[in-house]
């Protein structure tokens, strides 16, 4: 990047950045996601590095964002209250570690692992065993002073033990801090929407934005009422509201009154009556700690408040010291961000989607909230018998949760909304796309539209249509079918032969080869075989044996769709519900179109194979139910023709002699396996044998 490029950009991401931080500290809102804002910010990071000559005191890199507000007095903090890098991937996990390790110069570190809090951080002091004052992070150097409003958390005590300073290794402290994060537990925040509902007032968009705005609250009777929570982790003691630094000459020892260890200030935490998350865990190494960071995030969806990671901290005191921070993070830390995530937001109305496959599942239109990185409006609502469970309405605040999988689910109703008595969202009985009457497929609790000629299924039918054991169309997979039907290119699997190579050429990320490639591809699906063109049409309930048997009964699609019910279920692994299936796809206009389209363009042919209808009934033949093997060459034909004769005549045909065989057809130069025949007293068949068995049956090669 050119010089003064460069310059711009590193000033409006300053400026940008700087914005989100106003808004999100001093206002407790935040118009994009975290992970967006630390891209932002590693931007910046980057080009400061590549550009030192454009480095400022000002930039937000160097500092860290205020939420300093107007009207409350502030105060310095004892020490600088700082936040730890964030990380939302396990690989940086382990680059952690290797850097600590490395600057320690030993492997044998101790590590801890505590919930991160999604909520707002809060220095407490305490003088001579009692309540002193309470700050909120400020900028990090100085604080706003919320002592009244702190004071009137339940947890936190006006006096401690009279044996407080007991907790403190070695004596003498008398005065020290506490820092931790002050939360709304999810229940307590549905209660007090509810109440604010009551009243009309607008709804608290999240817990961890009602949490700011009550601390900034001036009516302490008020912050007592909303019941906020908070969990404390760490502890250290003060000299003159200031926290004493290392003794000379060794800068690494802890001073007098500080723990050895972050276990320690837990503990000493816990003893003085202080509220303690209860999950830690104790790591040695990024294995431990992956494990560790796993187990709370399967525990994340079971607790009453939000968390949005773990954090990770180097276990002892003195090695903290020898990490030191930067001006912006301590070194010794980290804080792992989870990528899924829970958000509450308001369900404005269910809409209905058919899927690939015809199931329909109501979707949560949402007002939109940020998720896991990106912005949510819409979620999954998985099915009706769960919705009905669930008793979710319009209006409902709903928490939504984003998983492994790329779609947000709404996990539960967090705040029914009853006003105006809004009614259950009815359960539909037609397709919305097709209009054609839904079926209840009870054993998945899904809704289904049967219809195999349903707009919405297309995607599906394509994907199928071009698939391996299909029409089998070389580079175009799943991506480039959904870009071509996003492009209005498709309208059914023929259309495929009218696709223009110019318009591929010019999509995004295309270029010559690959569409020559795609056409390529097509024009050499004609030559798939019969029953692979057959199976590519997606007749329900058709799969490739029923495409085999049926390709072997008939010569082409033309004679296929001119058999009737009853000749179709007279063949094997047909049966009557298969047959009704075939003949209603194939004699439905829409069957019709898609079959004379596909002869149109080349894909069928008029007769796809040699083999002349079958006369005599399959059943009736010798071949017809009976295991057959074929080992040795012919000389009258092909093996795969011969396979085909045979399938077509109702036999199947296996690799390998075993118990189950009923005839081996043996060939020149038939070896084992005419061998293991004999010993399991199969019956074994050369190739005069099998050609006359075949003229019997009408088949002459
Ligand atoms: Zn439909």
């Amino acid at each position: 990047m050119e010089r003064q490029k460069a310059r711009r950009r590193i000033e409006s991401l300053r400026e940008e950045i700087a914005r989100h931080n106003q808004l999100y500290y001093a206002e407790g809102r935040s118009r994009i996601s975290d992970r967006q804002y630390d891209s932002l910010y590693a931007e910046l990071v980057a080009l400061e590095e590549a550009w030192p000559e454009f480095q400022s005191e000002d930039s937000p890199t160097r500092r860290v964002g205020s939420d300093r507000s107007e009207n409350f007095p502030s105060a310095p903090h004892s020490d600088a209250m700082l936040s730890l890098q964030n990380s939302y991937d396990p690989r940086e996990v382990a680059a952690f570690v290797q850097r600590v390790s490395r600057e320690l110069k030993r492997d044998q570190v101790s590590y801890t692992v505590e919930p991160k809090m999604d909520g707002v951080a809060v220095a407490v002091r305490y003088r001579d065993g009692r309540f002193h004052m309470a700050l909120t992070r400020g900028d990090g150097r100085q604080g706003d002073v919320i002592s009244a409003n702190v004071a009137s958390f339940a947890q936190v005590p006006a006096e401690l033990p009279r044996d407080w300073a007991e907790a403190f290794p070695g004596g003498g402290v008398r005065e020290f801090e506490i820092r931790g994060e002050a939360y709304l537990s999810l229940g307590r925040f549905a209660r007090l929407n509810t109440a604010r509902e009551k009243e009309s007032l607008p709804l608290l968009a999240n817990p961890r934005n009602a949490t700011a705005g009550t601390l900034k609250t001036l009516d302490t009777q008020e912050v007592r009422r909303r019941g906020l929570s908070v969990f404390f982790y760490q502890i250290f003691p003060l000299a003159d509201g200031k926290r004493p630094g290392p003794t000379e000459p060794d800068p690494f020892t802890p001073a007098a009154g500080e723990f050895p260890d972050h276990q320690a200030e837990l503990e000493a935490l816990r003893r003085l009556g202080l509220p303690v998350n209860p999950f830690l865990r104790v790591a040695h190494g990024p294995d431990e700690l992956l494990t560790h960071l796993a187990e709370l995030e399967e525990l994340r969806a079971g607790l009453d408040y939000q968390i949005d990671g773990a954090v990770i901290k180097v276990d002892s005191r003195a090695d903290q010291l020898r990490l030191k921070s930067t001006a912006k993070a301590p070194r010794w830390g980290l804080a792992f961000k989870f990528a899924a995530e829970q958000a509450v937001t308001t369900l404005r109305a269910v809409t209905l989607q058919v899927g690939r496959t015809g199931v329909i599942t109501p979707v949560a239109e949402l007002e939109p909230v940020s998720l896991a990185g990106t912005t949510v409006s819409r979620a999954t609502l998985h099915n009706w018998t769960d919705m009905g469970r669930k008793d979710i309405r319009p209006g409902d605040q709903l928490v939504v949760v984003k998983g492994g999988d790329i779609i947000p689910k709404v996990l539960r109703v967090l705040l029914p909304n009853r006003q105006g008595a809004p009614r259950p969202v009815p359960v539909p009985t037609h397709c919305p796309v097709c209009a054609e009457p839904v079926v209840r497929d009870e054993l998945a609790a899904a809704l289904r539209c049967r219809n195999p000629f349903c707009p919405a299924v297309l995607a599906g039918r394509l994907r199928l249509f071009v698939g391996r054991d299909a029409a089998d169309i070389d580079g175009l997979g799943g991506q480039s079918l959904d870009l071509f039907l996003e492009q209005g290119f498709l309208t059914g699997p023929a259309d495929l032969w009218r696709l223009e190579r110019q318009k591929l050429v010019d999509l995004p990320g295309w270029g010559e080869l690959s569409a020559d490639r795609v056409l390529a591809g097509v024009r050499a699906a004609a030559d798939r075989p019969w029953e692979a063109k057959l199976y590519a049409l997606g007749i329900p309930q058709v799969g490739v044996t029923t495409a085999r048997t049926l390709a072997g009964a008939y010569a082409g699609i033309r004679q296929l769709a001119a058999a009737s019910w009853d000749e179709l279920a007279a063949l094997r692994d047909v049966g009557p519900i298969v047959a009704r299936l075939v003949v209603d796809f194939l004699n439905a206009p829409a069957g019709r179109a898609l079959v004379r389209d596909l002869l149109a363009v080349g894909f069928f042919r008029q007769e796809e194979n040699a083999l002349p209808a079958v006369e005599a009934a399959p059943g009736d033949n010798w071949f017809a139910g009976k295991t057959v093997v074929l080992t040795g060459t012919l000389a009258s034909m092909g093996r795969s023709a011969a396979r085909k004769h045979m399938e077509g005549l109702g036999a199947k045909v296996t690799g390998s002699v075993t118990g189950k065989t009923d005839v081996l057809i043996a060939g020149e130069k038939a070896g084992s396996k005419r061998k293991k025949a004999r010993e399991l007293g199969v019956t074994v068949v050369d190739e005069a044998a099998f050609l006359r068995h075949l003229a019997d049956a009408g088949i002459t090669p």
